[in-house]
């Protein structure tokens, strides 16, 4: 999207659930979707008297962001309180990283254009989710509110980037690298609808070449990649227009509306200090050593935008497909599993990207869970290969054969599908179809050549479908030149 003389400049504060077992200060499970307040106890209700206590593998996951992300893992940091009141915080603090995150100073690449964009991160820190309050109908005309603690004290890691991004695109471009790169760790599942990856966006305008920013609002309740890119456009022409009208952009938090398409003014912004950070006096400061980081980075996967770059060069992909391949790190296994049982890398891609995501999409299932297993479409690939059976016959016979799972060699077998490629068979079938079509025959020596796929279309019609292609273009070339 182009904003004329104006540009964007956007921040994405992102959080991230992390997907430990238990929470992040307590030994309740951080399971999602549980009868409300079965997964509590008093640490993370907020009793009096309740302490908590740090969970080693929340610090792990962090880690683990942060070295995935070029970040500076700090030998030190600190816990702090976030003092705000509301009634899904019954400690009245949000137990979060401010002066001394855990992480700092990082980037996520993206590909763009051809080549890769860099964008900043200022900081990951490590917090705890606040509960959950749940009204009937809308909070708006709702005659009470229920609270469910399950949520309190979830880890999240909240990812904070510089205001690299200049359009929605990028930031949405941004938003899917980190979500795979977070996947691809195994650290969060990247559900946006259940809350697991969601994001704040700051934004503010300015006019092209101009290095100093604009005064920014604030989006909150992101949760799609639709509904950011929309309110991204939306808040961005807005201020455009509240600039050009002569105004002032206010600093505030704005809140996105789906169904009416806009923004509009939630609070004005609260800053920093108005929350009263300090140092949580429960927790003492986290003190990490080199043996620590050293161990984590041994264990780190190949990263999504390592992959593509493999991709490209070990299987001499397109950067297409190197990139559809690679959006999800089961996916990619899928791929090279059967390009190591099969070989042609290019055509196991088209059928992966074709068939299978088709298959995987319609039945909402991931590659893991996949009833047709790399071995059996690396089998369908070589009946198709070896002419056994046609590449149409493939496709067609693809959904029930990915169904059940079974070995395509044995389906074509039991429906009568292999491929008739004996000479005998299609010699007989040819002098069927030429014995019927005399007129098209004449037509044909007489210099109609195109005739041909006429007659190929007719013995595969004889045949069923079954007729190998490439025979019976042999077999009827011969036969109506010969004579
Ligand atoms: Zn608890």
């Amino acid at each position: 999207m182009a904003y004329g003389k104006y540009e964007g400049v956007i921040g994405l504060e992102v959080h991230a659930h992390l997907l430990t077992k238990s929470k992040i200060f307590c030994g309740s499970s951080a399971e999602f979707g549980a009868e409300p307040n079965s997964h509590t106890c008093p640490t993370c209700m907020g009793l009096p008297g309740a302490l908590p206590v740090l969970n080693k593998k929340v610090v792990d996951f962090a880690i683990k962001a942060g070295l995935a992300t070029g970040c500076r893992v700090n030998k030190k940091s600190i816990f702090a309180r976030k003092n705000y009141y509301y009634p899904d915080l019954p400690k009245g603090y949000q137990i979060s990283q401010y002066e001394e995150p855990i992480c700092t100073d990082g980037h996520v690449d993206v590909f763009q254009n051809g080549g890769k964009k860099r964008i900043g991160l200022t900081r990951i820190h490590m917090e705890e989710d606040a509960g959950k309050l749940v009204h009937e109908g809308t909070i708006e005309t709702s005659t009470y509110s229920l609270v469910d603690f399950n949520r309190s004290s979830v880890p999240l890691i909240e990812i904070v980037s510089e205001p690299d991004m200049r359009t929605p695109e990028e930031a949405i471009l941004y938003l899917k690298m980190l979500r795979d790169i977070l996947m691809y760790l195994e650290i969060c599942d990247g559900n946006m609808e259940e809350g697991s990856f969601r994001c704040d966006a700051n934004v503010s305008v300015r006019k092209i070449g101009d290095p100093n920013l604009g005064t920014r609002a604030e989006l909150k309740n992101l949760n799609s990649f639709r509904s950011i890119e929309r309110a991204l456009d939306h808040e961005i022409r807005r201020q455009i227009e509240v600039v050009e009208g002569g105004g002032e952009v206010v600093q505030e938090t704005r809140l996105y509306s789906v169904p009416e398409d806009i923004t509009y003014s939630m609070r004005g912004k609260e800053e920093a200090h108005d929350y009263r950070y300090f140092p949580d006096p429960d927790l003492v400061p986290l003190l990490i050593d080199e043996g620590w980081v050293e161990e984590i980075r041994a264990g780190l996967p190949e990263l999504p935008i390592e992959k593509v770059e493999r991709f490209m060069n070990q299987y001499g992909l397109p950067r297409y497909d190197s990139e559809v391949l690679t959006s999800e790190r089961a996916l990619a296994d899928y791929f090279e599993e059967t390009v190591a049982l099969f070989g042609e890398a290019k055509m196991v891609s088209n059928w992966i990207m074709s068939e299978l995501m088709r298959e995987l999409k319609t039945g909402n299932v991931s590659p893991k869970a996949a009833p047709m297993r790399p071995v059996q479409l690396a089998e369908l690939l070589t009946l198709v290969k070896d002419g056994v059976i046609s590449g149409k016959i493939g496709k067609e016979i693809f959904p029930e054969v990915y169904a059940q799972g079974i070995s395509p060699k044995r389906f074509i077998q039991e429906k009568g599908l292999v491929q008739i490629s004996d000479e005998g068979a299609l010699s007989e079938a040819v002098e069927r179809v030429i014995a019927q079509n005399q007129k098209e025959v004449a037509e044909f020596k007489a210099g109609k050549e195109k005739l041909l796929g006429f007659f190929v279309g007719q013995v595969m019609k004889e045949t069923k479908g079954k007729g190998n292609p490439k025979l019976v273009n042999e077999l009827l070339l011969a036969r109506l030149k010969g004579q």
